[in-house]
């Protein structure tokens, strides 16, 4: 309760055009001005603002057959690129003995494709449940990631439980350089955010 009577003071000050009003109005242009995210818009941009720019940092798209693709992430965390295929973000293999791993040592990059997702003719996603047993069986080889390179050097069977869930630890999303920069200046202008919001009190 005493958090929300704490928001409505801050926005009856920022009604107010008071000297706190005009320092709020100062943080607020200057954490713009940090993310350069170009907006005209003279309303100051709230914490909401800041998760959705999140959620559309650039991120490499990868088809099954390869081709890259850099694009602002959306919410179906897939896009249709030419010929209705799908293009899936990029994780990386983190494994240090990844047969993928480049002479330069950078990790393979490769896409998860969801079996049940798929483009309609007019560039839209349709996401399918599983229903048969063979559909089952698809979706949990699909929740299974697994490096494909790894995979070809890996004996699944004979794998212990922690050795299994070691191969699919070292599966993380790939951050492009871009989108580090771009969530870097977004924490920063979430924490001026922060900064000047009254907290609970500091014991
Ligand atoms: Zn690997």
């Amino acid at each position: 309760m005493s958090v929300m009577r704490g928001e409505t003071a801050v926005a009856g000050d920022d009604v107010r055009a008071t000297r706190g009003g005009r320092i709020v109005a100062a943080v607020s242009l200057l954490a713009v001005m940090l993310v350069g995210c170009g907006s005209r818009s003279t309303r100051p941009r709230s914490r909401e603002d800041v998760f959705q720019d999140r959620l559309r940092v650039d991120t490499l798209f990868i088809t099954e057959d390869g081709r890259r693709f850099t694009r602002p992430m959306n919410p179906d965390r897939v896009i249709v690129v030419e010929g209705g295929k799908l293009a899936w973000p990029a994780w990386q293999c983190d494994n240090p003995d990844c047969p993928g791993r480049g002479a330069d040592g950078k990790p393979v990059l490769f896409p998860w494709p969801d079996p049940f997702k798929a483009a309609a003719a007019d560039g839209s996603i349709t996401d399918r449940q599983p229903l048969t047993r063979e559909d089952e069986a698809l979706f949990e080889k699909f929740i299974e990631q697994t490096c494909p390179e790894c995979l070809k050097k890996r004996t699944i069977a004979s794998e212990n439980k922690a050795r299994r869930q070691q191969y699919k630890n070292w599966c993380q999303p790939h951050v492009l350089p871009s989108a580090a920069k771009q969530l870097k200046a977004l924490e920063r202008e979430l924490e001026a955010m922060l900064g000047r919001e009254p907290g609970p009190p500091k014991s």
